[in-house]
């Protein structure tokens, strides 16, 4: 594909991004699955939802565009997948799990914010103010998600990760380091 134009630029970010959300209806059922926390699980359930309403977005779009989404594989985002899949394939206590599984998903909302962000900056500049609206409309939703990420790891989460170590053995080093602090 030749990149000629701002719009040229515009339609592979939004091939990449088809083919990155595309990639993400897949992972995150299985992301769903392996976490523990309750409201973790649930929250990889919506945004398996609204991700679904992402790619429709996107389809509008192109479809605006005249262009086709398909045709492109995002290689980061198989990246990040496979980095998830290789965390869920550790043996690894319940809590601990749900913390990395955390990071893994705010790696995947920080790429997409950052291509949203790109994309909905060039259809705004185009003057293309209807993509550049459910551009907007999808990079809320991701920052959202990645929000509510960081409030679950801030609370719940990482206790319960740190809860894990706890019950390991009789004196673990964050007891130690609590008792020493007091
Ligand atoms: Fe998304
Ligand atoms: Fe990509
Ligand atoms: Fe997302």
């Amino acid at each position: 594909m030749k990149l000629k134009s701002l719009q040229d630029l515009l339609v592979a970010q939004l091939k990449d991004l088809y083919s990155a959300e595309n990639q993400l209806v897949k992972a995150l059922p299985k992301m769903a699955k392996a976490a523990s926390n309750p409201d973790l699980k649930a929250g990889f359930a919506e945004h398996l939802e609204q991700t679904k309403g992402q790619i429709a977005r996107i389809e509008i779009i192109c479809d605006q565009l005249g262009v086709t989404p398909k045709g492109k594989k995002c290689a980061a985002m198989e990246g990040l997948v496979e980095e998830g899949k290789e965390l869920m394939e550790e043996d690894a206590e319940p809590g601990v799990l749900d913390a990395g599984l955390i990071a893994a998903a705010q790696k995947v909302e920080h790429y997409e914010i950052a291509s949203y962000g790109s994309a909905r900056t060039w259809a705004e500049r185009l003057g293309l103010d209807e993509a550049a609206r459910l551009l907007q409309e999808t990079l809320d939703e991701e920052k959202a998600t990645d929000e509510k990420l960081t409030e679950l790891a801030l609370s719940a989460v990482n206790e319960e990760a740190e809860e894990d170590e706890r019950a390991e053995g009789d004196d673990p080093p964050s007891a130690a380091k609590k008792k020493a602090a007091r």
